[in-house]
């Protein structure tokens, strides 16, 4: 039997991430290394969301470049992963038998959402990928979707959600170094929140929008709510926290591990 596998959350930052959030990955690469050898990875990015909860059946999902105005380096980037169909299929069949209806879509690709953390975490781009989209539900939905999709972790497979902590483009500092001092209100939410996770407080962080500047750190709630998914697959418990920094002065970048 395959050894249980962690959950993953990453805030993955702005999309030029790669180039140059480097503590951020290095961090990255640090937690792909230090977790058992997946036998796949299911990913659910802020960068998709459907009516209903989507699965990708690509057999090669291509590499979306999904922004604009990046460095052209960015656009050159790919990550070859092989599509995990089955995995996909898998999914959609757990979630169906927890009464969540599930679709698998042809030929979706991976979103920078999840390209840009994979590229640090297993570079080697050799592990069978499917993504998972959100929903326009809120957090129990989310959290709902997550424990339904924990038994894939006896199974091999690593469940990888990447958001944001904080989300709000009115703190960020674009034209500035991507290491500006964190934003008053960014900082606080980011702690706060990281307090939650560390000691696997369900309850407070679905209030999240009540937490200090919860709002005002999600604007909408798609970059959020991945955390949820990762939240009910590691079973509420508490989180390991890393990489407490700041991209562009409102986007915290902190990481999250389960592995109990
Ligand atoms: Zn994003």
């Amino acid at each position: 039997m395959a050894a249980r596998m962690p959950v993953v959350f990453v805030s993955h930052g702005a999309p030029d991430a790669l180039l140059k959030a480097l503590d951020t990955v290095a961090c990255w690469r640090e937690i792909g290394r230090s977790i058992p050898n997946p036998a796949a990875i299911l990913a659910v990015s802020a960068h998709w969301q459907a009516q209903q909860p989507t699965l990708s059946h690509s057999g090669a999902p291509p590499t979306l470049h999904d922004f604009a105005g990046f460095d052209p380096a960015l656009y050159r980037l790919r990550y070859p992963a092989p599509g995990a169909p089955a995995l996909a299929e898998r999914a959609a069949s757990l979630l169906e038998s927890a009464g969540i209806a599930a679709k698998l879509h042809p030929d979706r690709g991976l979103d920078h959402g999840a390209w840009v953390p994979l590229s640090a975490m297993f570079p080697q781009a050799h592990l069978p990928v499917t993504q998972l989209s959100l929903t326009r539900q809120g957090p129990a939905a989310h959290l709902a979707l997550g424990r339904a999709l924990a038994p894939l972790r006896e199974e091999g497979v690593l469940i990888l959600a990447s958001g944001s902590i904080t989300h709000n483009f009115d703190w960020l500092d674009f034209p500035a170094a991507a290491d500006q001092p964190p934003h008053p209100r960014a900082l606080q939410f980011a702690e706060w929140a990281g307090s939650h996770l560390e000691t696997g407080n369900v309850a407070a962080l679905l209030d999240y929008r009540h937490g200090p500047y919860g709002a005002e750190s999600h604007p909408s709630e798609e970059h959020v709510l991945p955390l949820f998914v990762a939240l009910g697959a590691g079973n509420g418990e508490p989180a390991e926290r890393h990489n407490p920094a700041f991209t562009y002065g409102g986007l915290a970048m902190d990481a999250y591990v389960w592995r109990g």
